[in-house]
């Protein structure tokens, strides 16, 4: 007998009969003789849809109300599984975050589960019960209703594997397992058996979001192994799990993409110490991410260009703060919109050397501009205009022996 923890995503849970389904996958387990927790979505696109009728409302719709908003897609979904489960004779009850409860800290909208009082559920999966917990959101400590982020039902689900001891988590989605690139975009792409925990924080955070990058970050930090398949075919998933196991015979694993990244260039900036500093300040101190800097040689020692790049919803504050800014002297600023991020993540880049030069003699082959670059051990990524994404995902996929 294991304990295991079993999320379902959108799609799984995305009909009433696919619900149905779900509760067999789950009957099966239990009649296995497993203890099941299993942490649930809301219906695919449900979320979306309550953002839009938000901002129908106000563009600034109060966070606070907005979490009590976006948390009642997985009410729904808990309720109509539990539903479904007793329907088909196996015992199940569903706890929303408040009844648990599921603490988080941090702020509505992007809070961090930091405890789950498990205790009335434990008892229940003693007496032959299959608990049912909504993922994506928590209640924080003066009794507000949370919520941790876009996908956050991958965290809730690993957050409960660490917090009940499970024996294994297992992340149920639309695809059977990880893939070099995303095999919805990218036909060619290919199953992935097992990867580390690196590889999968960078591949989630650069675009992949078949998995939620803190949902890997907590797995990687506790030690947690999660397993990623279909919901629909019986075929075996992808292990993510610590690195000690995995050949590394590939210098790159898989290509990310995102397409939410925005440049901005300012132009004949005062080349002296302390003016970056005076650019990013005020940026990091209204919550805006920069990824990628880059300051070119000042030819005349007097002014210099920088570009940089930030997440694109966060572009018009970027450029008012920098309006605003009585610090630092420039002569003009530019920005594009229309850019994204193109990444190879591979453990195994480390040790290959050429991997850089064949990724920009690829792109070049394909007459694609890059605009800016930033590199970690695992990871290349560029900038590039959006118009060239997949062709560039594409060739690069090729190039680097993944089709
Ligand atoms: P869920 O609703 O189950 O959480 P998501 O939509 O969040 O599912 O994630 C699954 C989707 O992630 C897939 O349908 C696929 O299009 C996308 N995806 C992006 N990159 C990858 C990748 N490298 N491997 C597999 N799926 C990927
Ligand atoms: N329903 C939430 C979202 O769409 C959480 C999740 O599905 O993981 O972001
Ligand atoms: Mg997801």
């Amino acid at each position: 007998m294991a304990k295991k923890v079993l999320k379902f995503g959108g799609t799984s849970v995305g009909t009433i009969d696919r619900i149905l389904h779900v509760a067999k996958i789950i009957k099966k387990e239990f009649v296995a003789g497993n203890e099941v927790i299993v942490i649930v979505s809301a219906m695919a696109g449900k979320t979306n849809e309550l953002l839009e009728q938000s901002k129908n409302i106000s563009k600034n719709f109060n966070k606070r109300e907005l979490d009590v908003l976006l948390t009642s897609g997985e009410q729904v979904t808990s309720a109509l599984l539990a539903g479904a489960l007793n329907e088909i004779g196996v015992n199940s009850k569903s706890w929303l975050n408040w009844q648990i409860p599921i603490l988080t800290e941090g702020k509505n909208t992007n809070a961090r589960i930091i405890n789950m009082n498990i205790s009335k559920i434990n008892i229940f999966l003693s007496n032959k019960g299959v608990a049912i917990i909504p993922g994506f959101q928590g209640i924080s400590k003066n009794g507000d209703i949370t919520t941790i982020g876009r996908g956050g039902s991958d965290a809730t689900a690993v957050a409960a594997a660490k917090i009940f001891n499970a024996d294994s988590c297992e992340i149920y989605t639309d695809v059977d397992g990880i893939y070099s690139s995303d095999p919805n975009k990218i036909p060619v792409a290919k199953k992935i058996d097992k990867i580390s925990y690196d590889e999968m924080l960078e591949l989630s955070s650069l675009g992949a979001k078949v998995m939620q990058p803190s949902a890997v970050q907590t797995a990687m930090m506790y030690n947690i192994p999660l397993e990623v398949k279909s919901t629909f075919t019986d075929r075996d998933g992808t292990k993510i799990f610590s690195e000690e196991s995995i050949d590394y015979s590939k210098s790159v694993t898989g290509v990310a993409y995102s397409k939410d990244d925005a440049k901005i260039t300012m132009i004949g900036v005062q080349d002296k110490p302390g003016v970056a500093a005076n650019i990013f300040e005020p940026l990091g101190k209204n919550q805006v991410n920069v990824d990628m800097v880059i300051q070119n040689i000042s030819l005349d020692q007097k002014t210099t260009d920088i570009t940089f790049t930030i997440k694109r919803d966060d572009l018009l504050k970027t450029i008012d703060i920098l309006k605003k800014n009585k610090n630092v002297k420039y002569d003009t600023m530019s920005h594009n919109n229309k850019v994204s991020k193109i990444s190879i993540v591979g453990a195994g880049m480390v040790s290959t050397p050429g991997v850089t030069y064949r990724m920009f003699r690829g792109l070049a082959d394909e007459k694609i501009n890059i605009l800016a670059i930033s590199t970690s051990e695992i990871k290349l990524s560029v900038i590039i205009n959006e118009e060239d994404t997949l062709k560039a995902v594409k060739k690069l996929h090729t190039i680097f022996d993944l089709d």
